[in-house]
């Protein structure tokens, strides 16, 4: 039973399970803060690109109603269309104004029953069925461009006004879209053909003029550089592309989607860029300063933990020997008596024979050597079978539990007295003492702790009495004359004898 002055560890390591609690928290809480911002940060800005796009759409789809429009909505445009082809007409303001100023690179006019009235291609003019793919392609804007007509009229004069006919660039009568025509993407937009004052026209479908400005990768660069969008372009949707948003601009029936694409520098990455750096430094910060409270506190913990269990040795053993004291003892005696664990035990009063003598005549110093080695020598006789306990300054008591059968515990007696007779060096000498033993066993010769202690002290008293370096059995006559055996001689003179049962 040696005393471990190895703290426990729990409490230190709870302490340094906390700090590494603390720091993973920490760690995993900024990191979440970052990819929560980062997430947001990327929606929103995704957000907005989708709104700058939608509404650079809508402004080209503007730009070229209100360009193409000078011509749609213009009295001259109804008159040179009307009674037969202006030749003229169609060359200066449609082929040459329509692509030279603004860029409209075809232009058809199309007639109340659905084929082109004549079909522009940038400056030229060509055969009207020209434009027969273009219509057949564009067709749903020519009939939206009809309907718009058709509800906007009122009957006049017998014939009909277009009403409500609002301010020049702003007239609701255009069907527009963007889409790919002949392989370039572009904006398609048609209006019925109708007089800027309110000249009466005759019923039926008016003439359309259907235009398509193409928007050249040039042009939808300057608007990507523009919306602050990397390498816009527009293509049938297909597989998301890693690191480019998109969004469709188009949806026309039986066809792929159009969607216009521009490369993303998502947000996240640029916060994650400039927080790492930060947070990598506030993180090792934090490990530091909790390494240090873990340190500190861990070794606190510790040398507190090691003082107590220093003060819970010192409270139950005895500081010469090392073996335990009284009151260790009398707990172990309890938990057998009160708790129960055994069935039985023997209780071994035994008392140093004439070690006065080695104090009186070799020295306290002495006396103290002599003293810790027969304990040890008492201790180790006993082993694992039961407990050693020094309880006052020669006496031992000792708590057996084990091989408790009379011959047993005679043999045992008879090993520590032997033991203990043995010559004892110290510094300056050499010491030959006895010992006596008084046994009790519990619960046989008393049933409460005090009182088979009391049974075994007397039985020691009885072997002291009766010539020392003995054993003696409580209970047992104690007539030595009649029933001692002689165990042992030692050459010191002191006899050890054993009692025995009458
Ligand atoms: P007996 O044979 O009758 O037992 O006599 P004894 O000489 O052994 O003396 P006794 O048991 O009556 O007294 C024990 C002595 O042990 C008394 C005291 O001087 C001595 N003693 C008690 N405690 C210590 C100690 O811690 N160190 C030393 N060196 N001596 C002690
Ligand atoms: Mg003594």
């Amino acid at each position: 039973m040696m005393f471990n002055h190895t703290a426990r560890p729990n409490i230190t390591i709870a302490v340094y399970a906390l700090c590494l609690a603390v720091l993973t928290a920490f760690a995993v809480s900024n990191l979440q803060i970052l990819s929560f911002a980062g997430g947001v940060a990327d929606d929103v800005r995704s957000e907005v690109e989708q709104h700058l796009m939608q509404a650079e759409i809508d402004r080209q789809i503007d730009v070229l109603f209100r360009d193409q429009s000078q011509i749609s909505y213009w009295d001259k445009t109804v008159t040179a269309l009307g009674g037969g082809v202006d030749q003229k007409f169609v060359q200066d303001e449609i082929a040459d104004w329509l692509w030279e100023d603004f860029g409209i690179e075809s232009s058809v006019v199309i007639q109340p029953d659905g084929t082109p009235l004549l079909s522009v291609f940038r400056s030229l003019v060509m055969d009207p069925a020209a434009g027969l793919p273009y219509v057949a392609r564009n067709r749903d804007l020519v009939e939206a461009a009809r309907q718009k007509y058709l509800a906007h009229r009122t009957p006049r004069n017998g014939g009909f006004v277009v009403t409500g006919t609002p301010a020049r660039f702003s007239p609701p009568f255009h069907a527009s879209d963007v889409r790919i025509v002949d392989g370039q993407f572009g904006v398609v937009t048609a209006q019925a053909i109708i007089p800027d004052d309110e000249e009466v026209l005759p019923d039926g479908m008016p003439q359309v003029l259907l235009t398509f400005k193409p928007l050249s990768k040039e042009m939808l660069a300057g608007i990507g550089e523009s919306l602050g969008l990397e390498d816009l372009s527009v293509a049938p949707v297909a597989a998301p592309v890693e690191g480019r948003s998109s969004m469709v601009v188009s949806q026309l029936a039986g066809q792929p989607p159009l969607a216009a694409s521009w490369k993303v520098e998502l947000p996240s990455s640029i916060i994650w860029n400039r927080a790492i750096g930060p947070l990598v430094a506030s993180f090792v910060v934090v490990t530091v300063a909790l390494l240090m409270v873990a340190l500190r506190y861990g070794r606190a913990i510790q040398a507190l933990q090691q003082s107590e269990a220093r003060n819970r040795h010192r409270a139950t053993h005895d500081n010469l020997t090392g073996l335990p004291n009284r009151l260790q003892f009398d707990q172990a005696l309890d938990a057998i008596i009160a708790e129960r664990r055994q069935n039985r035990c023997a209780i071994l009063c035994l008392d140093l024979d004439k070690f006065k003598a080695v104090n009186d005549t070799h020295g306290h110093q002495a006396g103290d050597v002599v003293l810790k080695t027969a304990a040890r020598r008492v201790a180790d006789a006993v082993g694992e079978t039961g407990m050693t306990a020094r309880v006052g300054g020669d006496e031992f008591i000792i708590l057996l539990w084990d091989n408790l059968e009379r011959a047993n515990v005679l043999d045992l007696c008879d090993t520590i007295i032997t033991s203990v007779c043995q010559d004892i060096a110290f510094e300056g000498g050499v010491a030959r003492i006895g010992a006596s033993v008084g046994v009790a066993w519990w619960p046989d010769d008393a049933l409460s702790a005090k009182n088979i202690i009391r049974s075994a002290d007397e039985a020691l008293y009885r072997a002291k009495d009766n010539g020392r370096g003995q054993t003696w059995f409580a209970g047992d006559s104690g007539d030595l004359g009649a029933g001692a055996t002689e165990r042992r001689k030692p050459e010191n003179g002191v006899t050890t004898k054993v009692t025995v049962a009458a």
